[in-house]
């Protein structure tokens, strides 16, 4: 029979997986008693909406056995199962494979591909050279075969199964000096991997697991007493606990054991950086279970990200991915909320539980801000990782919905301090605030240490005022949001006035500019539309020259639009001034230019209004004649 080819990218991740990842191969079976839970849930969700499927909550579980002689490891369920068509495009492609984050970290041998991607039924590779899937689905007479051997395609044929349901029948590896196959042939070590990974599934999970007993025998001892020996038996047991982990009372438990419900129910294998359990009683009563994760999921900054919280009323999965339980500013979180006031087909009548929702959304919003304001007070090391993965999403939730969310987010927010080389909050760049300064400036560039050596901090770093560095896009749109904090509006140290001078400071420089009118005539004509203004600088203190803007649109905002694709790249553009430093030498040497040799001074106004591009990180229109004008200078 011909073989078919797997789709192009599973086979890549297949080969991927089978040849990078000695660690972790383990979580093969959890990766497949959660597909055979899922089958069960999809059934029984059917048997609760469709009452011609008779299926009740007692007939449904899972089953795990091993046969040492045929050195297979089958995992069976009663579930939905899956038609020849649905076996060819499930078990054929990777659902999520994320093909281009993903490879773009092919290299890195660290990478945790089954962690990160949930590959699922794919690992089942990662242990056996063949997999062999039976499954016959519900309501059907006809069972169908799947086979393969890896990378190289698999084959699809009539099988054949008493009842409903899907077998997978893993036929292990060899050992190999990486690992030990044969020791998932041991049913105590089976058992416990099931207890590890899969304790928590709602389904029950068979073994058939030896027990010893010490049993009384027919035989009596001296005092006439029946003797008693050990008698190992075959016994068939469920070997998950079920209870769900959220309907257990706190005290009984453990933070370990919530993370690693997390980490076995979200398919993470790092824990989270904090555990928030929530039991609410009122107008809906609810409990929730909620974890922020140690690190963004791969495609977390991609619309491929699915947000939301998985919905359960009274233990039963209603919903995998409820976004309304979220607010999107936290859309980062994971976990569960489990209502008995809402009822089992909400998917259905979503609309009417629009106010339950709401109102358990709040709820959870207040958890949330509390739970982070505390990590950020407690625990700034913590907080710092945790905001390394998700405070671009802080700051679009600033941005966003026009600034709805911004009053909750803004002392979450952090920035790098020019002053004390690490992030402070809003508040303790305000509270370190020496008299007599009233604004919060900041320095934007494409990255902190760029903004770092912004010409225009000058002045405000001589006043002995912190500067906040914005390295990132996001920074001064939420800047631009926010407005002000406490009062203090914000100020960017690249924009017009930037309010340092006192009255008679201001005097003097006014006074001092009036003498430099002749040159700045010349130099604006020099450079035409290039500029909007070119001035004597208020900012400088040992550079030559700076651009700053006047008007709303910054030089990081002209380059931000400029970078999206498609974006009509002339509407959003600075009004570009050239600020001088008269005091500077440079200066003196064009005012000298200027008094006896014209088209020299003219050269060198080009070349400043060009160097002060250069610096602020925007393109020149013209480069060769920009270079032609700095040799001419030798
Ligand atoms: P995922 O579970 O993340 O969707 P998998 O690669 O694990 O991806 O599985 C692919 C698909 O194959 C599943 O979504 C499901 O439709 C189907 N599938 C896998 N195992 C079973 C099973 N035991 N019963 C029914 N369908 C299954």
């Amino acid at each position: 029979m011909a073989k078919k080819q797997f789709k192009a990218e599973s086979k890549q991740l297949l080969n991927l997986m089978i040849n990078s990842i000695y660690t972790h191969r383990e979580i093969f079976l959890r990766e497949i008693i959660s597909n055979a839970s899922d089958a069960l849930d999809k059934l029984y969700y059917r048997s609760i909406t469709d009452s011609s499927v008779p299926v009740s909550r007692e007939d449904l579980s899972i089953r795990v056995s091993v046969d040492k002689d045929a050195g297979t490891v089958t995992v069976s369920d009663n579930g939905i199962g899956m038609t020849k068509e649905e076996m060819d495009s499930n078990l054929g492609v990777i659902a999520h494979s994320g093909s281009l984050d993903f490879k773009k970290e092919v290299d890195n041998p660290d990478i945790d591909i089954i962690g990160q991607f949930g590959v699922g039924f794919y690992s089942s590779f990662l242990v056996s050279d063949k997999v062999t899937v039976v499954s016959r689905p519900y309501g059907s007479d006809e069972a169908w075969q799947w086979s393969s051997e890896g990378t190289d395609g698999y084959t699809l044929k009539e099988g054949q199964r008493d009842s409903w349901g899907t077998d997978v029948i893993m036929h292990l590896r060899q050992d190999d000096e990486n690992e030990n196959y044969s020791r998932y042939l041991d049913s105590y070590e089976v058992q416990s991997l099931i207890k590890k990974y899969s304790d928590y599934v709602r389904w029950p999970i068979h073994m058939e697991v030896e027990r010893e007993d010490y049993v009384e025998t027919e035989e009596k001892d001296d005092d006439g007493n029946p003797k008693k020996e050990w008698v190992t038996s075959i016994k068939d047991e469920v070997v998950n606990s079920m209870i769900p982990i959220w309907q257990r009372p706190r005290d009984e438990v453990s933070d370990d054991d919530c993370k690693a419900f997390y980490k076995e129910k979200f398919r993470d294998w790092e824990d989270p950086v904090s555990v928030m359990r929530v039991n609410a009683e009122g107008v809906v009563s609810f409990r929730a279970m909620l974890f922020i994760p140690g690190q963004a999921p791969y495609n977390f900054y991609s619309r491929e990200y699915e947000p939301g919280l998985q919905l359960y009323s009274s233990g039963v999965l209603i919903m995998d991915k409820c976004k309304d339980l979220l607010p999107d500013c936290f859309r980062f979180v994971r976990g569960i909320v489990d209502s008995p006031d809402l009822s089992l087909n909400i998917s259905r009548e979503l609309l009417q539980h629009d106010r339950q929702l709401a109102t358990i959304r709040s709820n959870l919003e207040k958890k949330i801000k509390a739970e982070l304001a505390r990590m950020l007070d407690e625990d700034r090391e913590k907080y710092l990782g945790f905001y390394k993965a998700f405070g671009p999403q802080l700051k679009y939730g600033i941005v966003e919905d026009y600034g709805m969310k911004a009053d909750l987010l803004k002392d979450l927010l952090l920035f790098q301090s020019y002053d004390k080389d690490s992030m402070v909050t809003l508040k303790e760049y305000v509270d370190s605030m020496p008299e007599g300064q009233s604004r919060i400036y900041y320095a934007a560039a494409e990255s902190i240490a760029r903004a770092k050596q912004l010409p225009q901090t000058e002045q405000v770093r001589e006043r002995g005022y912190d500067i906040l560095l914005f390295g990132e896009d996001a920074d001064e749109f939420v800047a631009r949001t926010l407005r002000d904090y406490d009062g203090k509006q914000f100020c960017d140290v690249a924009g017009g006035d930037l309010g340092l001078e006192t009255d008679e400071e201001r005097k003097a420089s006014d006074e001092r500019d009036e003498a430099e009118k002749e040159i700045m005539d010349f130099m604006r004509q020099t450079l035409g539309d290039a500029v909007s203004d070119v001035r004597p600088s208020r900012k400088l203190k040992t550079h030559a020259v700076c651009m700053s803007t006047d008007g709303d649109v910054s030089l990081e905002m002209e380059k931000y639009f400029a970078s999206i694709p498609g974006a009509d790249t002339g509407r959003v553009k600075a009004r570009k001034v050239l600020e001088v430093n008269v005091g500077h030498p440079a200066y003196a040497s064009l005012k000298k230019a200027y008094a006896e040799d014209r088209d020299k001074a003219a050269d060198m106004v080009r070349i400043m209004h060009d160097q002060a591009l250069l610096i602020a990180g925007m393109p020149l229109d013209d480069m060769l004649g920009y270079s032609d004008r700095v040799f001419g200078l030798f």
